[in-house]
């Protein structure tokens, strides 16, 4: 079985970023479409462009309607057995989550006032095409952390949903205990599937998953020395029909960073993943979240030249 504990809550320092004005706006903006164009241009993805600038631009220009109008209706809400959720936020022009440039920073919950939660979803297990559908439909971002191992027979079916804007993060190649493993180890888990990641889906990952939750310094060291500045806990954990929760409360805060698996009724006791994914949302829907983007509040640390 795979991790649902709710172990290793990160803490968080950091500072929420300020500057909000118009011309730093506008200069991220500028960055942001420029570096999609440059993504697009880089990973033959099909459709350029489409989705990696729309966030910031609409960040930077609150006027400019044309992505408004893509918000589902609420007849394809229902279509899902759900009533229509709030849009998250624009994302911040300054992302407040920074990592740094020589270790990897642990975190859980991103520091930020926004009533926003992320969606991270592990593995890869499950392909099923009506999940596609469904984020395609409804639009709520999230982050997959693929492991290799998972995903291997069918690298394609990740790939839509990355055309969406999704971002494919890192889980390691074949899923071991991170503390069972030296330095070498784990530098060959998670080097290995940045590769594989890369490779296929165009972009290399950012962030780190351990399997399990568990990690230990040589892990901070083994992401680092992979490219990797973040390693992404959680706070809450979707089962089927529940979450399971590290705060004894059962509360969400702005800003937490929650789980979910790619999996499907073999190890949901018959449920689809598409009704996991639609009661994670009645869930987070019913606590006043709406869902944003983890890569869009979180800053890797600039490229050394
Ligand atoms: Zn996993």
């Amino acid at each position: 079985m795979r991790g649902v504990r709710g172990v290793h809550g990160g803490g968080v320092a950091g500072g929420r970023g300020g500057g909000t004005g118009r011309a730093a706006a506008r200069r991220a903006a500028g960055a942001a479409a420029l570096a999609a164009v440059l993504a697009a241009l880089g990973s033959g993805c099909d459709k350029p462009a489409a989705h990696g600038g729309t966030h910031a631009e609409r960040s930077a220009d609150p006027v400019s309607g044309e992505h408004a109008t893509e918000r589902p209706s609420a007849a394809t809400w229902a279509k899902w057995g759900l009533k229509p959720m709030r849009p998250a936020p624009p994302p911040p022009v300054v992302k407040p989550l920074k990592l740094p440039a020589k270790s990897a920073r642990v975190f859980s919950n991103v520091p930020t006032k926004d009533r926003v939660v992320f969606v991270t979803i592990d593995d890869g297990q499950e392909k099923d095409p009506r999940f596609v559908e469904m984020l395609r439909d409804l639009k709520v971002p999230v982050s997959m952390f693929l492991t290799d191992q998972s995903i291997l027979n069918d690298y394609g079916y990740f790939k839509p949903i990355r055309d969406l804007g999704d971002h494919v993060q890192n889980h390691t190649l074949t899923h071991p205990q991170m503390t069972t493993l030296g330095l070498e180890g784990q530098r060959q888990q998670i080097c290995g599937d940045q590769k594989v990641l890369t490779r296929h889906y165009g972009t290399a990952p950012i962030l780190f998953r351990p399997p399990f939750g568990s990690w230990n310094s040589l892990t901070q060291q083994a992401a680092a020395s992979c490219g990797v500045h973040g390693i992404v806990l959680w706070k809450a954990s979707m089962q089927i029909h529940d979450m399971q929760y590290d705060d004894p409360g059962k509360k969400l805060y702005p800003g937490d960073v929650l789980l979910a698996h790619f999996r499907g009724p073999d190890a949901l006791k018959g449920e689809s993943m598409t009704r996991m994914f639609a009661h994670m949302l009645k869930h987070i829907r019913s606590r006043g979240f709406a869902v944003a983007r983890l890569e869009d509040y979180v800053q890797p640390p600039a490229r050394p030249r």
